[in-house]
């Protein structure tokens, strides 16, 4: 039977080093967060921000924009928060109106200023090995399966997902620790090879958002088992592989909701912790 890896314990222990760092800055840090338009998901998910930040010292200032905000008036907005100096971090909530492009909006975030890491001089440094910082969730994976004392040196790692917020980041993270990296995507899946690449991984990650992708039965014995993937079914919320049947095979699996969800708030924090160092 699988061990569960959960996400409280791994973000308990980030929390007391992000305490630190923002006690050492000497100033109270402060992140702004924008969000447009109404969304019940974005608006749980600054809610935890918002605790979070207040629990380790952090201003957390955030604006609500209509839903008919326009993209030059978003970008205008984000200008300003780039140009105030008592500002540290911009975070844009997600999902935005459809009028709204998140690319073109990330791309206007000063670099310094981007706690998401999805500016694309960030994604360059992180392509080139050089990031201080990476988006928050494919960070959130990291240090899952770093708390597993786990060397991913020539390890067989298979990812399902490769959209920009998720998977592409966490392949480059994943490279740069020299794992053996296979990435699927729904080219895989039609191609009606998703099964077996999934059978041989010895460390799975999966980002998908679809609720039994991933069929318990396929996990290799011992595996390690991230599950990304948040998807409502009826009143519960479980992710995309099914887990009681995982949990039998697997070495380590994370339980959903409560594996990658609560460390990525914590990796957000942790962004705009070393963002507010680097502007010093
Ligand atoms: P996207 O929808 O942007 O990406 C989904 C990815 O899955 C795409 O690469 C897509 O490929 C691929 N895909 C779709 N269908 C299949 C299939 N049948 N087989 C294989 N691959 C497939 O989602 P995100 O990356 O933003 O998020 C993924 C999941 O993770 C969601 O459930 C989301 O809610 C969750 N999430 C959880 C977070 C957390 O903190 N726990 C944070 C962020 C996301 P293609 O693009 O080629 O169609």
């Amino acid at each position: 039977m699988a061990k569960l890896l959960e996400g409280k314990p791994v973000a308990e222990k980030i929390k007391e080093q992000i305490k630190q760092s923002v006690q050492s800055l000497g100033f109270k840090p402060a992140l702004a967060s924008v969000m447009a338009g109404e969304n019940a998901g974005s608006e749980a998910y600054v809610k935890s921000q918002k605790k979070v930040a207040e629990e380790l010292g952090i201003d957390y200032r955030f604006s609500k924009l209509g839903p008919d905000t326009s993209e030059g008036k978003l970008v205008g907005f984000i200008e300003e928060l780039n140009s105030d100096k008592s500002v540290n971090g911009v975070i844009v909530q997600l999902p935005l109106p459809a009028q709204i492009d998140y690319q073109k909006i990330s791309g206007h975030i000063c670099p310094d200023k981007d706690v998401e890491g999805m500016h694309p001089v960030n994604i360059g440094k992180l392509l080139l090995g050089k990031a201080r910082i990476a988006p928050c969730t494919a960070g959130a994976v990291m240090e899952l399966l770093n708390s597993t004392g786990t060397d991913l040196y020539g390890k067989e790692v298979v990812l399902v997902g490769h959209s920009e917020i998720v998977g592409k980041p966490l392949a480059l993270l994943l490279l740069d620790k020299f794992a053996t990296l296979t990435v699927c995507h729904i080219g895989t899946s039609r191609a009606g090879k998703l099964e077996e690449h999934v059978r041989r991984a010895e460390v799975l990650i999966v980002a998908v958002g679809k609720a039994g992708l991933i069929k318990g039965s396929w996990i290799k014995q011992g595996a390690i088992v991230i599950d990304v993937g948040i998807n409502r079914v009826g009143d519960k919320i479980v992710g995309d592989v099914e887990f009681e049947e995982a949990q039998k095979r697997a070495a380590y699996i994370t339980p959903v909701p409560g594996g990658v969800g609560p460390l990525t708030v914590t990796m957000l924090m942790r962004n705009l912790a070393e963002a507010a160092k680097a502007q010093q």
